[in-house]
């Protein structure tokens, strides 16, 4: 390393002048993105010891609650092959699924916890109707031939926590997920419900307890580092900025605000900067324009201006993921600039496009020939 080494521009994010440069990926390396990088815009020191620990948040989340069922994703699948979170209530010692709304916001499934022989617990997000609810999934369980029925086998994650109660979770009208730590369990839960013997219960015992949800809100809250994820996703828009509109314009101040943003450890969330657009509960019946820039076996990255305001939006696994608004000021880009990247996230290789340069290829990506 020669500390005396000049660099034309400072780091793109601290304005160091001197220390070493590394290559810094334009989106993380862990979504296979292995050529698409710049040279030598980021120093050592913020591509090290700060975006590393950004980075790794950001693919865990990704890879784990995003997009835990995606057939290019294997890794992570510890819990979450449903969609959902199990999570742990230390309180009531009870494990609860959970989803991640797009505001990343833990929302419980309505659920049936199989707490013991002589106990079993509903739970639902407190804002909703439990009785209603209770009454749904007693109704809907009866018509066994209707239902969909996923089967769910969770590993215990920590021998030390109880082992993960079996539970009947509904996911969505008619769809329901069975929950055990073995498949044996599943099976039980399975032909209970189809000799009506769960219903059974219900009418033997008193209605099941209601639990809130406040103290698993926390926790996954905790979990999650809003923070730290949407860093990660705002230093890739700007990564984006120096790739596509070069070195010099990146380093112009009206970017200032989202690099301090990037660059700061506090519980900001950047809600300015960073709006969250993936859907866990994706209806392919309801295609969005935002999806007109994905393409198949690619993730993108678009720089546009939307209302004058430059914005990148990205797209993981061919969906759409975040928008990005990288600054208030409407000067900074022309109406007319629109850059794609695309990364074949298989191969790693990737291409730019650049409308105004070639705007026939553009179209062409996009509105007419969207194949792999
Ligand atoms: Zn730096």
């Amino acid at each position: 390393m020669n500390t005396n080494t000049r660099y034309t521009y400072p780091c793109l994010f601290c304005g160091d002048n001197t220390r070493h440069r590394t290559e810094e990926h334009i989106i993380q390396h862990g979504f296979k993105n292995s050529r698409c990088v710049l040279d030598t815009d980021v120093c050592c020191h913020c591509n090290t010891d700060i975006f590393s620990a950004l980075d790794k948040k950001l693919i865990d989340f990704v890879h784990t609650y995003v997009y835990p069922n995606h057939p290019h994703i294997s890794r992570n699948r510890t819990l979450l092959q449903a969609g959902h979170i199990i999570q742990f209530d230390q309180e009531t010692r009870i494990w609860r699924s959970l989803q991640i709304d797009r505001n990343m916001k833990p929302v419980l499934f309505p659920q049936l916890v199989f707490v013991d022989k002589n106990r079993i617990d509903f739970y639902c997000n407190s804002n909703q109707n439990y009785q209603k609810l209770l009454n749904n999934m007693k109704q809907e369980l009866v018509h066994v031939d209707k239902l969909s029925l996923k089967e769910l086998v969770c590993q215990q994650p920590d021998q030390s926590l109880p082992t993960i109660q079996s539970a009947v979770i509904r996911t969505a009208p008619m769809k329901y997920v069975l929950r055990a730590s073995t498949n044996q369990e599943v099976q039980l839960l399975k032909s209970q419900i189809h000799n009506g013997q769960l219903m059974r219960q219900f009418s033997q015992e008193s209605e099941p307890r209601r639990k809130t949800t406040q103290k698993s809100e926390l926790l996954a809250n905790l979990v999650l580092e809003r923070n730290l994820i949407n860093r990660a996703i705002a230093k890739s828009a700007v990564n984006a900025v120096c790739s596509f509109l070069g070195s010099q314009r990146a380093r112009n101040s009206v970017l200032d605000p989202i690099k301090s943003f990037i660059l700061s450890d506090t519980q900001d969330e950047g809600e300015r900067f960073i709006q969250h657009i993936w859907n866990i509960n994706r209806n392919e019946n309801t295609i969005s324009q935002k999806e007109n820039f994905t393409v198949p076996g690619y993730h993108t990255l678009i720089l546009a201006s939307r209302d004058r305001i430059p914005t990148v939006i990205l797209s993981l696994y061919e969906r759409p993921f975040a928008l990005i608004r990288l600054t208030e000021d409407t000067n900074f880009m022309g109406e007319e600039e629109i850059y794609a990247g695309l990364i074949d996230y298989r191969s790693g290789s990737h291409q730019v496009l650049n409308y105004q340069n070639d705007p026939v290829s553009f179209y062409e990506r996009f509105y007419v020939n969207n194949i792999q």
